[in-house]
């Protein structure tokens, strides 16, 4: 009867080891290459480790279990199995809670069309460079970005293709960005770029090359489901920099917006920037 116990105790041990193996697997699924995924192949390692020598031990020794003490290390062995069921039940159960919480952080600050950061993220994070630039003297950017006449592209090629045409700008102008700007999306079809660390001349220049760039784009639409028609958009930009009298974000933002005015005004497709003004 003891050796029944404690040989059952092992045994049913050993499949909850088991079902802990298959929790542990699919945690390592859901991690990305390197890091705490090594570990994690580690313990299932140890854990296929343990169930060897849970079955090694019922083989050892199956009918020698004489006394009611014999059940000590059995007991062990099973509530140790338990408590690695429980932990890696608890890891993948946490695991699954923050790519959870990661999706909805990335759904908040992302806007669903062109996929770059929204409005509300760009607020955000212009506070805190704007501080930055203040207390340590760093130079800082914003570019406001307007598409030039985009109501005739929606009414001539539709909405759809209005819709792809952003989406393309999005990343065409993600591409000539550095690491460290940030491209959120303003309106319907105005973009805003902070980038920190970039002074007056640099900005100026990040902004003609971006203008440059937009305008001699070839956007390839698909039209009426086969041919394929070429779409030509220009951009007009208005560029702020932080210092003398803009000092704080809202003061960047309305000197940006200003100066785009100021590029529309004087026939679009262009860049204005503080120095212009001034001049
Ligand atoms: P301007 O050169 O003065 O900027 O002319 P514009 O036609 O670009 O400016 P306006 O502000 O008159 O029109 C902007 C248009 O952008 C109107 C709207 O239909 C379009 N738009 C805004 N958001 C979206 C969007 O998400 N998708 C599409 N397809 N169009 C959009
Ligand atoms: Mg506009
Ligand atoms: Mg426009």
């Amino acid at each position: 009867m003891l050796s029944l116990i404690s040989n059952g105790l092992v045994l049913v041990g050993t499949i909850i080891l088991t079902g802990s193996l298959v929790t542990v697997r699919k945690i390592i699924h859901r991690l990305p290459r390197g890091g705490s995924r090594t570990s994690w192949h580690a313990m299932s390692g140890f854990i296929t480790l343990f169930i060897v020598g849970y079955l090694g031990y019922v083989v050892v020794f199956w009918d020698q279990h004489t006394r009611v003490l014999d059940l000590i290390v059995p007991g062990i062995f099973f509530f140790g199995a338990c408590f690695v069921w429980i932990s890696s039940v608890l890891a993948l159960q946490t695991a699954i809670d923050v790519m959870r919480i990661t999706v909805l952080e990335h759904e908040t600050f992302t806007d669903p069309l062109t996929g770059v950061y929204n409005r509300r993220f760009m607020e955000q994070h212009l506070v805190e460079e704007v501080s930055k630039a203040r207390r340590y003297e760093f130079d800082l950017a914003v570019l406001l970005l307007d598409l030039d006449y985009f109501k005739r592209i929606n009414d001539e090629h539709g909405h759809q293709a209005g819709d792809q045409l952003l989406i393309e700008i999005g990343n065409l102008i993600g591409k000539q960005l550095r690491d460290s700007d940030i491209l959120s999306r303003y309106g319907g079809e105005e973009f805003l770029v902070i980038a920190p660390n970039t002074g007056p001349p640099a900005a100026s220049l990040l902004a003609e090359r971006l203008r440059g760039h937009i305008q001699s784009h070839r956007f390839l639409q698909e039209f009426k489901g086969t041919q394929e028609i070429e779409i030509r958009i220009t951009v007009s930009i208005g560029v702020a920099n932080f210092g003398g009298a803009i000092t704080s974000e809202e003061a960047l933002i309305h000197a940006a917006d200003k100066h785009l005015y100021r590029a529309k005004e004087e026939g679009r497709n262009r860049v204005v920037d503080r120095e212009t003004e001034d001049a």
